[in-house]
């Protein structure tokens, strides 16, 4: 298992010495001590990813692509013990950390294409004597800093359009999952990926390394996924040197079920869509709104649904519901449901800590709640686990008002089989992604980002490398 730091090209321990240890929520247990990586060793790393960075660009996209597909090659063929280490330090289930490796192995796959088509353009100018032509170019050194929900996926959905548009990356992992960003770093030395490159600073002082990212010229992008709050802060920072960032932030996804949806699609996307990584997940559905005349059914078998979830250690055969990631996190779960029931909202199934034998206080029986109202907590914040807050809403416009109703924009979802209505909803949502009688819509060909509090820019798809690329117009007077 690699702890240390990896800059340019090298495991090296953090210039303080210093570590810290990574824990597994689920029971506590110590996983690893890992290199707690502070300001001088970001600046090395920024300084690693400069120097590579003239060699890097200049290299055939064709070439570029080569360690990208070898490393995808490797994630796949070490997934098991990818996902291990990703559901120790996160806690996920083993299964849906499987699911992980190939999401995160995807985006290196396809942006190993992709980055073979960072096409040109020729304008056709009024002055016969003069060609006009826009180059797209990378833009420098580029950094990443990356949550703890999907340890794998969200460095790999930076690193994938940075490395194949021609730029070069820092890599400053949560604190709490550090270890599958080293992972991969190993894996993309042995890839055959140059030396500095890619650089993976870990460590406990994220602000520290994060102000390496904005006071130079070098670190021409930002991409940071996390809390919202977070990303207002560096959208500040990046002011002083003009730094262009892209911000994946917080959540608070609806997700309708009209009258005449398919019943048993929106149970099992809801529980898809809601349960998975024990709804710590930015796009995960955060509150329900079903339509009157579904209502009770709808909330009926999906109180069932929940109630028949195993909760227990990620690592644990069968499981399905890990821990939440931290105290914090639980304890924000706790007021959630505390906040509804004391405004009248009843509990179907959890409500409270789950007791795992061996396992940690983090754990929360997965929850359903009924009688929701838009004033309530769960229904004005991004509650970050696995509590499904159903309210009940009369028309179409009233469905579309709830789901607006909000400052933030990542994803929302719908459940109906009306043609037309799908098409206004789909308009009219403000929201990044709109997945249609589908609950997980994120995937490597296609964009994925937010709208107002939600964030900047995007991932994936082919917009996802332009975020990597500046623009350079030429203008050529040829006689
Ligand atoms: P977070 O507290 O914002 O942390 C995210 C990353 O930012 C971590 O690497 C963290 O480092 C670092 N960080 C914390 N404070 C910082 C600062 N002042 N300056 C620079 N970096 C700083 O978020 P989180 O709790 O890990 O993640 C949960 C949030 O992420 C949720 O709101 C969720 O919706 C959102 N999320 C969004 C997406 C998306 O694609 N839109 C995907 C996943 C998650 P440390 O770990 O060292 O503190």
């Amino acid at each position: 298992m690699h702890t240390n730091c990896f800059i340019g090209g090298a495991f090296v321990p953090a210039s303080s010495g210093r570590t810290f240890t990574v824990r597994n929520p689920a029971n506590d247990a110590a996983v690893a001590e890992v290199a707690d990586g502070g300001a001088a060793d970001a600046r090395a790393a920024v300084a690693a990813a400069a120097a590579a960075f003239p060699a890097w660009k200049s290299t055939a996209a064709i070439e570029r692509a080569k360690p990208l597909r070898r490393l995808t090659e490797l994630m796949h063929r070490d997934a098991e013990r990818l996902a291990d280490l990703c559901s120790q330090e996160c806690g996920k289930p083993l299964a849906e950390a499987r699911t992980e490796v190939a999401y995160g192995a995807s985006f290196l796959e396809w942006y190993a294409e992709e980055g073979k088509r960072v096409y040109g353009e020729t304008i056709p100018a009024s002055d016969p004597a003069k060609r006009l032509l826009v180059l797209r170019r990378p833009c420098g050194a580029a950094a990443a800093i990356t949550p703890w929900n999907f340890p794998i996926a969200m460095v790999t959905r930076k690193m994938g359009p940075a490395l194949a548009a021609g730029c070069t990356q820092v890599v400053k992992p949560a604190e709490q999952t550090p270890l599958s960003a080293l992972a991969i770093a190993a894996l993309a030395a042995e890839a055959g990926l140059p030396a500095g490159v890619l650089n993976v600073v870990p460590g406990m002082d994220a602000p520290a390394i994060a102000a390496c990212f904005f006071d130079n010229l070098h670190v021409r992008h930002v991409s940071f996924t996390g809390s919202t709050e977070v990303g207002r802060i560096l959208l500040r920072q990046s002011a002083d040197n003009v730094v262009r960032v892209s911000l994946e932030l917080g959540g608070h996804a609806p997700f309708i079920v009209f009258d005449d949806a398919d019943l048993d699609a929106a149970v099992a996307g809801a529980m898809a869509s809601k349960f998975r990584n024990a709804g710590q997940t930015c796009v995960c559905a955060n509150r329900f709104l079903v339509q009157r005349g579904v209502h009770d059914a709808f909330v009926e078998r999906l109180t069932a649904a929940v109630g028949a979830l195993k909760v227990g250690d990620g690592r644990a055969a069968g499981t399905q519901v890990g821990p939440m990631i931290d105290d914090a996190g639980v304890a924000k779960v706790e007021a959630h449901v505390a906040d509804a029931v004391a405004h009248g909202a009843q509990v179907r199934t959890g409500g409270t800590r789950a007791q795992v034998p061996g396992g940690s206080s983090r754990f929360f029986a997965p929850t359903v709640l009924s009688g929701v109202t838009p004033s309530m907590r769960c229904f004005r914040e991004e509650t970050f686990g696995p509590v499904a807050p159903v309210c009940a809403f009369e028309t179409e416009s009233d469905a579309l008002r709830m789901a607006n109703d909000t400052p933030y924009g990542l994803a929302g979802y719908l459940y109906t089989r009306d043609g037309a209505r799908i098409m206004r909803m789909a308009e009219e949502l403000q929201y990044g992604i709109v997945g249609v009688n589908d609950p997980l819509p994120a995937t490597a060909q296609a964009p994925f980002g937010g709208v107002k509090h939600s964030g900047l820019g995007r991932e994936g798809g082919h917009q996802g490398i332009e975020e990597y690329l500046d623009l350079r117009y030429v203008s050529w007077r040829v006689g």
